[in-house]
């Protein structure tokens, strides 16, 4: 049974990262927010500051009843959320596995540490102590860093580039992506990739005007095999026309729909010169693919995966999701299995988020069984693949992901995708190019400007010549990079 809560705040503007804290051990809730104090009729979570050093958090919840006051003048933000976490835990019994961390980032968390001097094992201690991380996360965070940060760029002119191409054969039911299926969306196609082309070309002229390298290029979407292999052919070859890859460490293009991969276009990846493909399954059970929308089967992703390896794909990842609606701990174990039998090169197990999954959600929080049921699927990730030669590599969180869980990256050694990492570190600036592309500069102390591209296929096309103004902004974005370089 769902229920109505309240946040109810008196005294301090801690309201965010109070709420951050009440959404740990209830995902997916909306609050109602009563800034004003005032405690309504339903289940409440009251925090206040009062005579400016006395915290006080009062749990109304499900019948129950916990009150705490605490004095302190110092870190009030940290020191009132330490308390309400610590409270949740005591009435929930519920132990976030990343404790109080909030953020969607934790190996960044660490490599920040250890740049400004602390070492690994100080950085570590610090998320134990500081955020209550269990032993087991921070272990993957540390794993994460250490193969990351030989890794990452050293010098600002390394870029990655992201291209968007935002169609699928169907939608996903769990998609949160800007995606549009082929049957709405077909015909948007030809006038799409045209402007495609052409953003392609200035973003190229922008590269040489500023000295930049292409370090990484990723073609995500969306599934980009989705749309016919004359017009993929088209989209790489301006690609190896207008920028230079000659320096490019890595080249990836989401095969992602096994029934989007033919011979033909996989011919056309390959003699593009791209050095990874995703081939991405999701699960292996053809029920499960059945109820999340998909129309092929376990067999397709298995010999759509045979296929690029038959012709000459040595880099190829496949992506997993845990919590998936209808699946079961032993149908995701078959799925591990299988899938690790074809060796691909990298793993990715995503966990489900908690609002794709209103279902599944209302089962996990009331009753507390499926979430233990995708903790084991993830645990059984965690301790089958390095057994099999993957290694964790990245990870991030995403809000309201089932049992507060992470989506890891797994690789045989050598074959971690730069660009994920890269994009998870947010130290490298990233040229975004396509229908709802962000665009990254990054400058020296850290500071990131954004440029969004329109959202939807449709907006792209008809406001073309604004999206064209944005590459202005671009400009001046990167030239005060120069400046704020060159000055330091
Ligand atoms: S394949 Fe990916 S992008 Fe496409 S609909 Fe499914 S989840 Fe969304």
């Amino acid at each position: 049974m769902k229920r109505d809560y309240a946040l109810v705040f008196r005294g301090h503007r801690f309201c965010y990262e109070v709420q951050a804290v009440a959404k740990l051990f209830f995902p997916g809730e909306r609050f109602l927010l009563c800034e004003d104090g005032t405690v309504p009729d339903c289940d409440y979570i009251l925090t206040e500051i009062r005579d400016g050093s006395i915290l006080r958090v009062r749990l109304h919840l499900q019948g129950k009843e916990m009150e705490r006051e605490h004095i302190s003048r110092n870190e009030q933000e940290y020191a009132l959320c330490r308390m309400l976490f610590d409270m949740l835990v005591t009435m929930t019994g519920y132990q976030p596995p990343w404790g109080m961390l909030t953020g969607i980032r934790p190996v960044r968390k660490l490599v920040q540490a250890v740049d400004r001097g602390m070492t690994m094992e100080e950085a570590v201690a610090d998320l134990r102590e500081r955020y209550l991380v269990s032993e087991e996360k921070l272990h993957l965070a540390r794993q994460c860093a250490l193969v990351q940060m030989p890794m990452l760029p050293h010098s600002p002119k390394e870029i990655g580039v992201y291209v968007s191409i935002p169609f699928c054969p169907t939608r996903c039911s769990y998609c949160s992506f800007v995606s549009h299926s082929m049957e709405t969306a077909a015909r948007l196609i030809p006038a799409y990739v045209e402007k495609l082309v052409d953003e392609i070309r200035v973003t190229g002229e922008i590269i040489r005007e500023y000295g930049l390298r292409v370090h990484s290029l990723y073609v995500g979407g969306g599934t980009p095999t989705a749309i016919p292999a004359k017009a993929l052919q088209c989209v790489l070859a301006a690609l190896s026309q207008e920028m230079d890859l000659s320096g490019c460490r890595e080249y990836t293009v989401e095969a992602g729909r096994p029934d989007t991969i033919d011979r033909e276009k996989l011919a056309v990846i390959r003699d593009a010169g791209v050095s990874r493909i995703s081939v991405n399954p999701q699960t292996l059970q053809d029920s499960v693919l059945q109820a999340i929308g998909r129309r092929h089967t376990a067999q397709q992703a298995i010999e759509a995966f045979c296929l690029a390896r038959e012709m000459g794909f040595d880099d190829i990842n496949m992506d997993l999701i845990a919590g998936l609606p209808t699946d079961t701990y032993e149908g995701f174990a078959d799925t591990l299995a299988r899938v690790m039998s074809l060796c691909p090169d990298s793993i990715t197990v995503h966990t489900l988020t908690v609002k794709r999954a209103a279902a599944l959600y209302q089962k996990a929080y009331h009753e507390n069984t499926a979430i233990a049921e995708v903790e084991r699927m993830t645990a059984l990730s965690a301790s089958a693949l390095p057994v099999h030669g993957y290694q964790p590599y990245y990870l991030y969180r995403q809000k309201n992901t089932l049992g507060n869980l992470e989506n890891v990256g797994y690789a045989k050694s050598g074959k971690e995708n730069l660009y994920n990492i890269l994009i998870m570190d947010e130290t490298q600036t990233i040229l975004g190019v396509g229908c709802a592309a962000s665009t990254k500069v990054v400058c020296p102390d850290g500071d990131i400007t954004r440029i969004m591209n329109y959202k939807f296929p449709y907006e792209y096309i008809d406001r073309f010549v604004q999206m064209m103004e944005k590459k202005q902004e671009l400009r001046k974005r990167l030239a005060d990079m120069e400046t704020r370089y060159a000055e330091k």
